[in-house]
């Protein structure tokens, strides 16, 4: 099974897919956790990544749908994924279907996480993130059992440089104009579900288990 979640930063993508993955036994694959992972290292390729995530620009499709092609590549992808993050945007899309082709695979589900855009910049700006691990913290809807420090591995926990508000703007906007128009490509192919993003983490799992059928 192929999942892929689309939705605006902050719609809640990363926590979702994390439980998914758990849930369903899937490779959990966020191209922003790959992209960060590589921006730490010092190489060209690092600099190349940043340069673009800190304006909240995309990273170019052909550095993109590569890395993301190694990364579906190795084994534990083998049984099935769930995309966080991917596709961004048309030529991305494509370049996913027609792998998935290549490997008799297809995309299964779209879910669209549907959050008002107020919401997203509360939520955004409120938002942490482990160091290490990259679990998701909210200061107030979901703060770890210690202030700045991760429940699951004990890593420091940090605002992502691009969570902050001019750069969230840009990825908001950089979102409606390019990844948005997905919600279409997806729905075409008549696999597109949309699902209310806003309430509670609960809330909105028992809404991603119903539109799969998955008991919780
Ligand atoms: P995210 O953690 O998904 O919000 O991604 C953080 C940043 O990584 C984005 O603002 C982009 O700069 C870059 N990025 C992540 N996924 C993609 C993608 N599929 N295409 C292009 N850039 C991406």
């Amino acid at each position: 099974m192929n999942i892929i979640l689309l939705g605006p930063p902050g719609a809640g993508k990363g926590t979702q897919a994390a439980y998914l993955a758990k849930k369903l036994k899937l490779a959990h694959v966020a191209t922003g956790d790959l992209f960060r992972k590589v921006a730490k290292e010092r190489t060209p390729l690092s600099e190349t990544l940043r340069s673009y995530m800190e304006k909240g620009l995309l990273v170019p499709d052909e550095i993109t749908i590569r890395m993301l092609l190694q990364r579906i590549a190795e084994p534990d992808a083998a049984g099935g994924v769930i995309f966080d993050g991917f596709p961004r945007t048309n030529t991305q899309a494509r370049a996913l279907d027609e792998a998935l082709v290549r490997e008799n695979k297809k995309i299964d589900k779209v879910i669209n996480f549907e959050v008002s855009r107020k919401e997203l910049i509360t939520r955004l700006s409120a938002r942490c993130t482990c160091s290490q691990c990259q679990a998701p913290y909210h200061i107030i809807t979901s703060p770890p059992k210690v202030a700045g420090i991760c429940d699951r591995c004990g890593a420091p926990l940090l605002q992502r440089a691009d969570d902050a508000p001019e750069t969230v703007k840009k990825r908001l906007e950089v979102y409606f104009t390019e990844t948005a128009p997905l919600i279409d490509y997806y729905k075409a192919q008549g696999k597109l579900v949309s699902v209310n993003g806003e309430g509670t983490v609960a809330d909105v799992e028992k809404r991603i288990a119903s539109v799969l059928n998955i008991k919780k």
